[in-house]
């Protein structure tokens, strides 16, 4: 029986957070034995807003590839492999600005999000702005019809969709199927210094790898409701950083329930939900930090392991490039 198509990835702009552990690897650990899952280290699109630092982009392939095998991805079920060592994933990024304009480009909320947060105003590289459309060359090269990631990429896929439904118009039959984002009901973690969202790029972000007084720093500055001076005082909930937080990461649903409302009644400080909050922090990226650190150790296996997965997954890209090369009827030699 086949199994449906995943492909997923990260941009290798650096380690891993705990944020991409609630948004995205938490559902590909679960998706591993009932899909076919190729998760690509995004080297290229990593390009987009690093060109000055090629050095950063190279050099995280290799951490990437750690926090996904320290948390559990395992490469005999999943597919890890290297953007750009996957030439078809270029020719179709190429093809695929011919079927997308310029305004659509500017109106995608996330890309528009982005722009903002990185402070590029007019300069905004070409690369990055027209990065869906290389975003949904990864995707239909794949043909996957599901894609586990964050909240603010679900705008991508639904671009990438149109792409696809443009692309099988002019061919004239369906070749690329329509794609699913699969998105956490967590949501987006927000950073620890309270901004929108933890990011690489952001320095406000808890790595996977971070050590264990790095946690507890962390923990330590992280905003809760300013208004929140006592103990006794009622506290807010909504927009706490620390409840965001459990809300992603504490498994005892009925104790946070009641640990919510006695917050919200007065009589619950800051520290006990903060010992709370770096206990369950600890407790998840103790192993994690350890298991990465032996693997580190060797890299040449780790890099033997890309290796071995963007071949396969250069076979899967190629054949679908092929395949809508002589869809939509382009000369061929
Ligand atoms: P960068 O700052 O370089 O863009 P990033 O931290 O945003 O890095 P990406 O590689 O762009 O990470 O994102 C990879 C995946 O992780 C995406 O599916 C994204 O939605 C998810 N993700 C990233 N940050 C978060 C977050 N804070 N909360 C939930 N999901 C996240
Ligand atoms: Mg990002």
């Amino acid at each position: 029986m086949t199994r449906p198509i995943i492909l997923t990835g990260d941009r290798t702009t650096g380690p891993l957070h705990i944020g991409h552990y609630a948004g995205s690897l938490r559902n590909r650990l679960r998706f591993q034995d009932s899909h076919e899952q190729f998760l690509l280290l995004a080297d290229t699109q990593a390009l987009t807003d690093n060109a000055h630092a090629p050095g950063r982009v190279r050099d995280s392939v290799i951490e990437v590839a750690l926090d996904y095998l320290a948390v559990g991805i395992d490469p005999e079920k999943s597919t890890i492999c290297l953007q750009s060592h996957l030439p078809a994933l270029a020719e179709l990024s190429m093809l695929y600005l011919n079927f997308v304009t310029v305004a659509r480009l500017e109106r995608n909320p996330t890309i528009k999000d982005e722009i903002h947060a990185r402070g590029f105003g007019r300069d905004i590289p070409a690369g990055f702005l027209c990065y869906p459309a290389a975003q949904a060359a990864d995707i239909t090269a794949f043909k996957a019809t599901v894609v586990p990631v964050g909240e603010d990429q679900a705008p991508l896929i639904e671009q990438t969709n149109e792409i696809a439904r443009r692309i099988n118009a002019v061919a004239g039959r369906n070749i690329l199927p329509q794609a699913r984002a699969v998105i956490p009901r967590s949501g987006r973690l927000p950073g620890v210094d309270g901004k929108a969202k933890m990011s690489k790029s952001g320095g406000n972000a808890i790595a996977l790898s971070a050590s264990p007084d790095t946690i507890s720093a962390a923990v330590k500055a992280m905003f809760t409701d300013p208004n929140h001076l006592r103990v006794e005082n009622p506290g807010k909930v909504e927009g706490n950083v620390v409840f965001n937080y459990l809300d992603a990461f504490d498994e005892d649903r009925a104790t946070l329930d009641e640990l919510k409302a006695r917050y919200r009644r007065g009589g619950l400080g800051d520290s006990a939900i903060k010992r709370r909050l770096e206990d369950i922090l600890q407790a998840l990226i103790g192993p994690i930090r350890e298991k990465r650190a032996a693997l580190a150790r060797d890299p040449a296996h780790v890099i033997e392991m890309i290796r071995r997965g963007t071949e396969k997954a250069r076979c899967r890209t190629d054949a679908t490039r092929r395949e809508i090369v002589e869809g939509l009827g382009l000369f061929m030699l």
